[in-house]
């Protein structure tokens, strides 16, 4: 297989975006869970994502894994290299970001990449190296309660410099507006000052096309999925690929459920507008820690409204209640809990015929995935900005709906069963 662009994913949803957003623009793209163990026939495509669970990681971890994926992707003919992480800049002061990039740029032998989450269809944008949830600084957003990675600077620079001791820039919308000439020239001249590690304002659509084109050199390139919209348009016009690629896709129905682990603000909202007519069943971590089968009784629960209208299983709570078990069981302890819980039910639903699967949360739908061993998705029609439903490679035939915690509108799983996922 030779592909044109190589990714590697810090999580699964992020890596599902991206993949959305590849297909759109015309690239025949398959995501991978995990580096491929030799047993998977990866199908024909332009573009590869390597889908990690990394983004939580201690960093040496999450660099020894994307150095994995960067291995494979190369071995596969990779032209270019993409890092994809969150839209909100999910991380900590000690990584994974900055120690990740530095060490795919060593491997690569590239001295200069840029980094740019804007995803502005979902409101996140960069003015002047600060990224903005909707109207807000990333750190009022909700993202400053995130359970896992709390962000609350929204200088994107101080946050990279945190995690790098290389020299962080900034190019800013006065040049961006310029045009991709423009773009390049600014990268000559903060390369030329030492700088290996430049953000990058963006406020549109139009902006990530821009830049987009001026990346087209660069060998590594890092960001949210928007970064990637201007790519496929550069193999195009270098005459490496055709526009508007597509692959086959296949049917799936069958029972249906949700499984939401995601303790966002919009992840918060879906689940009480699904509670209100839906079966529900909530899962409460401090019962896993005193050693009940909470897997289990959810999996009896569910087990006799399978036929029916798709049901919700969901350890969602709010910032407070999250805290409180926080407290008891230690950050770390819990999230792991109730993603080891959330991937038992998981299997056990499968198990018990279910067949379409909505997942909310990034951390929870690695967990997931993992649990019920797909190896690989290819990208159905897409639910709402940034979540597609895709479909394992592999038996038995499942879709799957991998969703970010921040994304999607109030009733994004009960229209996401509305919608067939048909290819
Ligand atoms: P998001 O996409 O919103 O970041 P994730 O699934 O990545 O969602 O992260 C949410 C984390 O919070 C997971 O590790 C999950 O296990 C943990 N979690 C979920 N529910 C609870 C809860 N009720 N109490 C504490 N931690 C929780």
């Amino acid at each position: 297989m030779k592909i044109l662009l190589g990714c590697i994913a810090d999580d699964f949803t992020g890596a599902t975006d991206l993949a959305n957003t590849l297909v759109k623009a015309g690239m025949r793209t398959v995501q991978l869970l995990g580096v491929p163990r030799g047993t998977l026939d990866v199908p024909e495509a332009d573009a590869v994502i390597v889908a990690l669970k990394s983004r939580s990681n201690p960093a040496a971890e999450a660099v020894q894994m994307s150095l994995g994926a960067l291995e494979w992707l190369r071995a596969a003919g990779a032209r270019q290299f993409y890092f994809k992480y969150c839209s909100t800049f999910d991380s900590t002061d000690a990584g994974n970001i900055g120690p990740v990039a530095d060490a795919l740029l060593d491997a690569l032998g590239a001295d200069f990449t840029v980094f740019n989450p804007a995803f502005p269809t979902n409101k996140r944008t960069v003015y002047k190296g600060y990224l903005f949830v909707g109207d807000e600084l990333l750190s009022e957003s909700g993202m400053r309660h995130h359970p896992l990675t709390p962000m609350t600077d929204p200088s994107l620079v101080r946050v990279l410099q945190r995690q790098t001791t290389h020299k962080v820039g900034v190019m800013q919308y006065g040049t961006l507006v310029q045009g991709a000439p423009a773009v390049r020239e600014a990268f000559d001249t903060l390369r030329a000052a030492g700088v290996r590690h430049v953000v990058l304002d963006s406020i549109t659509d139009e902006h990530l096309f821009t830049l987009g084109e001026a990346c087209a050199d660069l060998q590594l390139i890092t960001g949210g999925s928007g970064m990637a919209m201007g790519l496929p348009a550069n193999f195009v016009r270098a005459g490496l690929m055709r526009s508007g690629q597509s692959m086959p896709l296949p049917h799936v129905t069958g029972p249906t459920a949700v499984l939401a682990g995601s303790c966002s603000t919009a992840t918060q909202g879906q689940v009480a507008h699904m509670k209100r007519d839906h079966p529900t069943f909530e899962l409460d971590p401090l019962a896993m820690a005193a050693g009940r089968d909470v897997a289990m009784e959810a999996l009896t629960w569910a087990e006799s409204r399978l036929s029916e209208k798709p049901i919700l299983i969901y350890s969602t709570a709010t910032p407070e209640q999250v805290a409180q078990v926080q407290q008891q069981l230690g950050r770390e302890h819990a999230g792991t809990l109730v993603e080891h819980t959330l991937g038992r039910i998981a299997q056990g639903l499968v198990q018990r015929g279910v067949r379409r699967l909505v997942v909310a949360g990034g951390e929870t739908s690695g967990a997931v995935v993992g649990a019920l061993g797909v190896e690989g998705l290819t990208i159905g029609p897409e639910i709402d900005p940034g979540v597609p439903w895709t479909f394992g490679i592999g038996q038995p035939p499942l879709a799957l709906a991998l969703k970010s915690g921040n994304f999607g509108g109030p009733d994004f799983f009960t229209r996401a069963f509305r919608m067939q996922p048909r290819g």
